[in-house]
This record gives C-alpha cells, structure tokens and sequence, in this order.
C-alpha cells in the first residue's frame, strides 16, 4: 500500500480554479498568482431543477476549465456562491437555486476536480476578497466590501487577511439593524439595511413616493437612478435612505472592527454619484467617533470578474 505522501508545496505562479455560483450563471475560470485569467468559461444556472442537475452545470463548468493546459497545474478550487453557505460543513443552500438546500458542494466539487482542495466562501467575502487582492481595496489591511444588488451582502478584511468566519459568511452587513423598529425584513428581523438599500426596495420606496417608470416599464433601481440624476424627487429620496442605510451599516462597522475604507459593488454601485454623494454626506453623520473619520467610501473596481478573482484569491488564502 502506497505510504500518503505530503502535498507539495503550492508554487506561488501555480494557477487556482476559480468557481462563482449565482442564481443566473456558474461562470468558472483559471486564474493565475498575479490575477490574470488563463481560461474561462460559464453555464446558465438551472435553477428551477432537482439538485444533481444543477450540479450537472458546475460539473460541465469544471470539465470545461479542464481543458485548458493550465488545469493541470492548478492546484486548488475556490469557491464564491450565492448564499447562504456553510463553508464549516462545505455546503450551499442559494436563496434563488431552491433544489441546493444544503447541498455538501465542496465534496462534489473536491471530488470532479481529482481531489484538489477546495475552498468555499459567500459571493460577498468572495466579491471582498477580489477587491483586497486587486481592487480598490488594495494596500489596505482592514476593508469592507459590500454588494448592493437584489440584495446587501458583505465581507471583511481585518489585519491584512481575509477573515470569512467559520462558514464563510462574516461581514453580512445586509442584515444589520439600522431602524430598530423598521419594517420587517426577509431574514426574521427588522429595519436591516438590506430592507431599506438593496436595488428593489430603492424602487419600491421610489415607487411609493410617487415615482412611475417610463414607456418602457423599466422599475428597476437602475431606471430610479436615471430619474435621480435627472432630479426627481422620490427617486432622489430613495436613494438618499439607502445611502443612509448603507452608512449608518458602515459606520457601525468601523466602530466595532476598525475598517478604514468601504468598498461598494454589486448593480446599485453602478448608480454612481447619485448614491455615493448622500452616501459620503451620510457617514459624517455616523462615523463620529475619532478613529472611524478617516474612513473613506470608493466603488469597486474589479468589476464583472469580482466573483471568480474573489474566488481566486478565497482558494490562495492560507489555511
Ligand atoms: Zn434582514
């Protein structure tokens, strides 16, 4: 019987295979130690069907990658999913894939990619993640990233490391509570900030405030943004409460972990000054304390490859 050998030391030029999971698309990539994609390749997500079909996308993905000549040098998988995750027990359970409820991913995974260690982590820590290593938050040893989309997610870098927490979900500022007795909120509480800053409820909130789309229907909170820009008035306001929200989330976070900077992505991040604007006014008001001045709100800068560099970099993190 053949003794186990110990696993060679990763080279550092070694290329990694980068997996990011959402309820739309499986996109997957190889991607090498300075960032550079050597190969990439993506399925659309079967998210109405039965667990193993779904798989069946990743497993076509991962066959994809293993094409290319680089797959057989890559020497770890990395991870970002649509959450909730639990990178402790190595499964998934996307709000918007309902046939993965605790689905064990990281085995599956593990076991098409011949044994590779794999990696899982939410797409917020994931997005965070591509943002420290080679975006806006970069040089910076204590980072916030957020996803401002359908929904609010997050991660965090603290002393210069990405610190996803026992199952890969720390940072989900989303769901802190900025109005103690707000509305409810999808995840069992009240007045978080998804409920008030993610893109459906900016619209919603426009909509409420007499906003109406225009000829071609469009509600979404890309088609709010434009109508602030232009300066209507409830569209106006629905983006200066969710840039309070969102402030009010960061400050907090600043507080509590010492972040210097914040890093927003994710759709709602592309309405550009009309959030940022009342976003940076906003933190004057709740990042008081002396050390949480300094802080500083930016967009993300990795952009459509956010997920697989997150995912990238979540594989090279030490372990
Ligand atoms: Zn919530």
């Amino acid at each position: 019987m053949p003794m186990p050998t110990a696993p060679a030391p990763r080279p550092a030029s070694a290329p990694v295979a980068a997996l990011d999971i959402g309820g739309t698309k499986i996109a997957g990539a190889l991607v090498d130690a300075d960032g550079r994609i050597l190969a990439r390749t993506r399925r659309p997500t079967p998210a109405g069907e039965d667990g193993e079909s779904v798989f069946g996308a990743v497993g076509a993905v991962l066959d994809a990658l293993a094409t290319s000549p680089a797959w057989a040098v890559a020497e770890a998988v990395g991870i970002g999913s649509a959450g909730p995750v639990d990178a402790a027990r190595g499964t998934v359970s996307p709000v918007n894939v309902p046939g993965w409820r605790g689905f064990p991913l990281v085995e599956r995974v593990r076991e098409h990619a011949g044994g590779r260690p794999v990696t899982l982590v939410g797409d917020g820590v994931a997005m965070t993640a591509a943002e420290h290593w080679l975006g806006a938050a970069r040089g910076h040893a204590d980072a916030l990233g957020l996803v401002v989309s359908t929904g609010v997610g997050g991660g965090l870098v603290l002393g210069g490391r990405l610190h996803p927490g026992p199952t890969g979900n720390a940072g989900h500022i989303g769901h802190l509570s900025v109005d103690l007795d707000g509305a409810p909120c999808a995840c069992g509480g009240r007045g978080c900030v998804e409920r008030l800053a993610s893109g459906p409820h900016i619209a919603r909130h426009a909509l409420d405030g007499g906003w109406r789309p225009g000829p071609d229907g469009d509600a979404s909170a890309a088609a709010v943004a434009e109508a602030a820009r232009a300066g209507h008035p409830a569209a106006v306001a629905a983006f200066e409460r969710a840039a309070r929200a969102l402030a009010a989330g960061i400050a907090a976070t600043a507080h509590l972990v010492e972040v210097d900077i914040a890093v927003i992505g994710g759709g709602v991040a592309g309405a550009g000054e009309v959030l940022f604007a009342p976003l940076r006014c906003a933190l004057a008001d709740y990042a008081t304390l002396s050390f949480a001045r300094g802080l500083t709100v930016v967009p993300a800068a990795t952009g459509a490859d956010a997920g697989l560099l997150g995912a990238a970099a979540a594989a090279r993190a030490p372990r």
